[in-house]
């Protein structure tokens, strides 16, 4: 039985992730220091002997015995990152340092949750991962964005310099429950309007784009490159590659909800990318990834799941 490391476990993926390494029987730590994660969605584990929870930051040094180790432990919102964005770079540069060096002192690999925002406003679609992106080092996304792009470049130097094992995936947009309703993301603010009757608040013209995967199919994603051999190291595009605009995402949820709510139109926040959209072909090839589970089968689980919250 191996003891996993998840950074940010009582967050939206890592709760998930978390659950699914229990059940394939692998004992988990989790260390999350609350900023957006929740221990309610950690509730039906929390008396699994094989699970433990750490309420702690890792951008503190700290060191614990594991075999393994999955870095989550970021918040992903944009109006969550940006809230306090010293904070939100300093977890991604000193927070990465630290997983890092407990990686390479047990010896044990190591998983980077990196992001499609290392693409930036990207003028390439979609995505591949040679593309290197454009992104703007001084703007409010800044923090997350280049916070991101450091921790890539300091997991690819703990590879080559001292042959830690990693694991880096860029995950684009992901939905599903146990995202916080409140934390400010479109799938979890357009559903919670629909169904509360409040306006539906598109930024912009609506006409920027995202693909959706839902938490299912990119948890498969994470454990098929995390067990995948070690010379697969990444960087790799995880999600979905069905594009949609944020104006069509509204409609859909309006149409699923069968909702009243009405559509206000509010300005674009700064850097907000226009398009994105994964290249999988890595991620097919290396790891046989391929998403199941359709938008209109993850919205209607998400909705169920917002509603019984609501
Ligand atoms: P989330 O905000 O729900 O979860 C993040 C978790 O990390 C929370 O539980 C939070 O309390 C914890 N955390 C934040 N800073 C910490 C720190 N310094 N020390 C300890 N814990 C800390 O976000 P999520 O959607 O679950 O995202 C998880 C990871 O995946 C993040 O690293 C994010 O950047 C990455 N990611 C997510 C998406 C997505 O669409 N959900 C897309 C790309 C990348
Ligand atoms: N968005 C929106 N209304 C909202 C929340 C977000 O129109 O209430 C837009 C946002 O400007 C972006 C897209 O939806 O263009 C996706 O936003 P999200 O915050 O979910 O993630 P991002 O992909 O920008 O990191």
């Amino acid at each position: 039985m191996k003891k996993m490391l998840v950074t940010g476990g009582a967050g939206f993926l890592g709760s998930h992730l978390v659950k699914s390494l229990l059940l394939n029987d692998h004992k988990v730590v989790v260390i999350d220091n609350l900023q957006t994660g929740s221990l309610e969605n950690l509730e039906d584990v929390q008396n699994d002997s094989n699970f433990e929870f750490i309420e702690s930051d890792i951008t503190s040094d700290f060191y614990i015995e594991v075999d393994g180790i999955f870095n989550l432990a970021c918040p992903a919102s944009p109006p969550q990152y940006q809230k306090n964005p010293i904070n939100t770079v300093t977890t991604n540069f000193l927070g990465s340092l630290n997983v890092l060096n407990l990686a390479a002192k047990l010896d044990v690999p190591i998983f980077q949750a990196s992001t499609s925002e290392v693409y930036g406003d990207p003028n390439q679609s979609p995505q591949k991962e040679e593309y290197w992106g454009n992104v703007n080092p001084i703007g409010i996304r800044s923090c997350y964005d280049e916070g991101k792009r450091v921790a890539e470049t300091l997991f690819f130097d703990y590879h080559r310099e001292l042959s830690v094992e990693i694991k880096v995936a860029r995950i684009f947009n992901t939905y599903g429950p146990n995202m916080a309703l409140d934390d400010g993301r479109v799938v979890t603010n357009f559903i919670a309007s629909a169904l509360s009757g409040h306006p539906i608040t598109i930024y912009g013209d609506g006409l920027q784009t995202r693909s959706f995967c839902y938490v299912s199919d990119l948890i498969d994603g994470i454990l098929k490159l995390y067990f995948s051999p070690p010379e697969v190291t990444g960087p790799i595009n995880l999600g979905t590659d069905i594009e949609i605009s944020v104006s069509s995402l509204a409609k859909l949820i309006i149409k699923m909800t069968n909702s009243n709510s009405e559509i206000a139109y509010l300005p674009l926040p700064g850097d907000d990318p226009r398009q994105r959209r994964p290249d999988l072909t890595k991620a097919h090839s290396l790891l046989n990834f391929r998403p199941k589970v359709s938008l209109e089968a993850g919205l209607g689980a998400t909705i169920a799941y917002i509603e019984s919250r609501l």
